[in-house]
């Protein structure tokens, strides 16, 4: 006769989702952290020949203004 397996030891679909998704959204907002990081530190190098303001992320293009 076999027992019937153990539910409790093994993790369900909805937890390892769970998790997985954590794991996505950190990475995400890591990545996305990164690329603010990036960003700043890279454009803020270059000026705008007319006011001189930085270069910067605007809506996800990079401009001058
Ligand atoms: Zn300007």
């Amino acid at each position: 006769m076999n027992d019937p397996p153990d539910i409790g030891l093994v993790p369900s679909p909805w937890s390892i989702l769970e998790e997985i998704t954590l794991v996505h959204n950190l990475v995400a907002d890591f990545k996305a952290r990164a690329k603010e990081y990036y960003f700043e530190v890279i454009l803020s190098q270059y000026q705008c020949p007319e006011c001189k303001g930085a270069l910067r992320m605007v809506e996800a293009s990079i401009k001058f203004h």
